[in-house]
């Protein structure tokens, strides 16, 4: 599943190719995805692209004529490819631009997303509430401490909640407590604040990594046979059915919030 490190590695690869260019046709082949792709989207043939970002994992792409917000879901991609590039079994979205290059959205189980607004996109309902960014200034120690205070919640379910924090996914949380030697099960409002701060750290840094680890997958990125962007890291305890790289004792799997999480007992507490 595209996290946000994956996001923010289609996002560093589209914006050499997109930015300042016009779109002159937009062939929406499956228009269900998690929600219809509205019609308006129609709106955007002509417009030029004016920039790309992202919130936590959503794509805003900002035109002078509207915006769009996408989202990758469970197994969506992108492709920059040639106009005349043969289409694959899964792509569900063409965006043609006037240099010549096409834009591909592909995903299998269609729980991704594009939508349309012609009004600040930072303002929509599904990113106006959404916690921080994990890289930046925002999210440190005094505002950790603040969400954390007076919650029962475990502390993996808390840095998890989009609210809180955006962009912290299951394997990043569990890695994240790994290194910050905390219990995921911990009320968080019973963990100091020399612990919360290592934990603002580790997720920094866990997810840095994860982002510069993708960017080896660029040069895939406008290959027709090109894998999607994901990647998979040197991880820790995610996963691990053997021993703690630590200390050796077994790692240990639970459930939390229907998610599985994988810790070590002896050197997390
Ligand atoms: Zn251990």
């Amino acid at each position: 599943m595209p996290e946000l490190p994956e996001v923010e590695t289609t996002l560093r690869g589209l914006v050499p190719h997109l930015s300042d260019q016009t779109i002159s046709r937009i062939e929406i082949r499956q228009p269900r995805l998690r929600w219809p792709v509205p019609a308006q989207i129609q709106r955007l043939q002509h417009a030029t692209i004016e920039s790309l970002s992202r919130r936590g994992k959503y794509l805003l792409m900002y035109t002078d004529q509207g915006h769009m917000i996408w989202h990758l879901g469970m197994s969506g991609s992108m492709r920059i490819l040639a106009l005349d590039a043969a289409s694959s079994k899964h792509e569900h979205i063409k965006m043609s631009f006037d240099n010549g290059i096409s834009l591909r959205y592909i995903d299998p189980r269609r729980f991704g997303a594009l939508l349309f607004v012609d009004t600040d996109p930072l303002l929509h309902k599904l990113i106006v509430s959404l916690g921080p960014e994990p890289l930046s200034d925002n999210f440190d120690t005094d505002y950790l401490q603040s969400r954390c205070m007076k919650r029962s919640t475990a502390i993996k379910n808390l840095i998890m909640d989009s609210h809180v924090v955006v962009g912290v996914g299951n394997i990043y949380a569990c890695e994240s407590l790994f290194l910050s030697r905390i219990n995921p099960k911990t009320p968080a409002g019973r963990i100091s604040r020399l612990r919360l701060d290592r934990l603002v750290n580790a997720i920094k840094q866990v997810l840095q990594c994860a982002i510069a680890q993708g960017g080896t997958t660029l040069q895939d990125f406008t290959r027709t046979d090109g894998q999607p962007g994901y990647f998979s890291q040197s991880l820790n305890v995610y996963g691990n059915k053997g021993a703690c790289p630590r200390c050796a004792q077994a790692v240990k799997r639970i459930t939390q919030g229907q998610r599985s999480t994988f810790y070590c007992s002896h050197c997390q507490h």
